[in-house]
């Protein structure tokens, strides 16, 4: 009989946040493999864990996962957990969830804390489409060419951002997506400090600047999807005007008055208020 490899999500910054499952398995697995065993020893402690743990990370993986297969393949269960939240989004993981699935070994997974998606559902934008991208590219030439390639991007993005290079990415999505996308930040979530700031890229940037300390910590950027290509034929001024008409007032209100204001028919101006505020 082999083993299971279970991949359990593990809090994000409030040690509160595991589930009853995930203690339950990470006490009776055979063996945790951890992306930094000292770090994880803290949760560990918390809830009395003492199962032995073996570091996995991104520079050990691949040797690693052959010697977990084998554990596996003997009967061993053995549990993967990473720093913060779920293995395999922005951590290590992947070689050896693969290796250990082409092998034909049972792999369970004990959902929990993602800050991606704690940022998500918390941000406001849309979400009923979203893409993951992760941290960008470092390089600013790398990190603007990305940006150029999601600029039409209409799902809401969501970015994962150390904080040294926070200031750098909000000016290149300044640069690149413009000064009207709204986006949000939401720092340190789950902890004291927890903070979601959704504004226009211009007024975020002013709040990081005016005090240092808020580029402190760990940070969620999520940025709102582009307009649909297909509303196109509305100019940009346009736009603008109803984008403000309809954060001050009912919608029809809003669209009469850009009417008024642009000469543009109501009913395209209508569509577009509808679809802005079910996608926004
Ligand atoms: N596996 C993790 C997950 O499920 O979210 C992500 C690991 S990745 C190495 C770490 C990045 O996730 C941080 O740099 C930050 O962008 C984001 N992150 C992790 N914890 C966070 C938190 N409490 N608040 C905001 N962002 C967080």
């Amino acid at each position: 009989m082999t083993g299971t490899l279970y991949i359990i999500a593990t809090p994000i910054g409030n040690l509160a946040d595991i589930s009853l499952r995930a203690i339950e398995i990470l006490k009776k697995v055979d063996l945790i493999a951890a992306e930094d065993t000292r770090h994880s020893l803290v949760l560990l402690k918390h809830y009395g864990i003492n199962t032995p743990c073996i570091s996995l990370h991104k520079f050990n993986e691949n040797k690693k996962s052959s010697y977990l297969i084998e554990e596996l393949q003997q009967g061993k269960n053995i549990a993967l957990i990473s720093d913060a939240g779920t293995p395999l989004v922005s951590d290590p993981g992947f070689h050896l969830v693969k290796a250990v699935r082409d092998a034909g070994i049972p792999i369970i997974t004990i959902p929990g804390p993602c800050a991606a998606i704690a940022a998500l559902a918390a941000s406001g934008l849309a979400t009923d489409k979203f893409i993951f991208e992760g941290f960008l590219p470092v390089k600013k030439t790398a990190q603007c060419e990305r940006l150029e390639e999601l600029k039409n991007e209409t799902r809401t993005i969501i970015l994962y951002e150390a904080p040294h290079r926070l200031l750098q990415l909000v000016d290149n999505l300044l640069e690149i997506i413009g000064a009207e996308r709204q986006i949000v930040i939401a720092k340190e979530l789950t902890k004291i400090h927890e903070t979601i700031i959704a504004a226009p890229i211009p007024e975020v940037k002013a709040w990081l600047l005016a005090d240092p300390k808020r580029q402190l910590g760990e940070f969620v950027i999520l940025i709102q999807g582009a307009i649909e290509q297909k509303d196109m034929t509305i100019s940009a001024d346009t736009r603008k005007v109803l984008a403000i008409l309809l954060q001050e007032l009912p919608t029809k209100k809003a669209v009469n008055i850009t009417a008024k204001i642009t000469n543009c028919d109501k009913r395209e101006l209508y569509q577009l208020a509808i679809s802005s505020l079910q996608n926004h």
